[in-house]
């Protein structure tokens, strides 16, 4: 088991029966934990001149924004809808069961602005998937995403364009 692995709980049938939660509410509350945690997610794009880090709401808020500090990039959120005034730019995704919107500020990003995707997991990718046309709406270039955990089962790295990178800390 890893460092990291250990400050992240399993949570049998969460949100429902049969699935497995991850929760990495732990790993925040560990303080060397959490800063490692950053540290880590920030190697891989050191030197990629990153400008701004889009966090998915909501976890992906919290390792968003450190992210954006250490790479000494802005940070923006996406957000679900009902949460930002308008002018807004959005993305329709599908859930298992039924749909969700992504939403941004219109002007969230500058043209061609050099973006990272930050998000706690990665499961069926529907979420990243939608995050990135978000970011591609909007003018900007997608550098790559991070995540800090891959559900591998789950397969949702298949939805992400393969050319860009996509960083996961742990898999499981
Ligand atoms: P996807 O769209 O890839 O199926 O789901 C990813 C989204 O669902 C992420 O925004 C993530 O926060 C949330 N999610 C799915 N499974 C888990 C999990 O086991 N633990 C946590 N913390 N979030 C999850």
């Amino acid at each position: 088991m890893s460092y990291f692995d250990s400050l992240i709980r399993e949570v049998a049938d969460f949100p429902k029966p049969g699935v497995v939660f991850r929760d990495v509410t732990p790993l925040l509350a560990d303080a060397g934990g959490f800063a490692r945690c950053i540290d880590a997610l920030a190697e891989p794009w050191q030197g990629s001149e990153v400008q701004a880090v889009c966090g998915i709401e909501s976890r992906g808020f919290i390792f968003g924004a450190a992210l954006a500090q250490k790479l000494h990039a802005g940070f923006v959120p996406l957000r679900k809808p009902g949460k930002l005034p308008p002018p807004l730019v959005e993305v329709a995704y599908q859930l298992e069961y039924g749909s969700d919107r992504l939403q941004a500020r219109n002007d969230a990003l500058r043209p061609g602005e050099r973006t990272l995707i930050v998000d706690d997991v990665l499961a069926t990718g529907g979420t990243l998937a939608a995050a990135q046309e978000l970011v591609l709406k909007l003018g900007a270039e997608l550098v790559g995403a991070s995540v800090l955990i891959e559900l591998e089962a789950l397969q949702g790295r298949s939805r992400w364009p393969g050319a860009t990178p996509l960083h996961a800390l742990l898999r499981y």
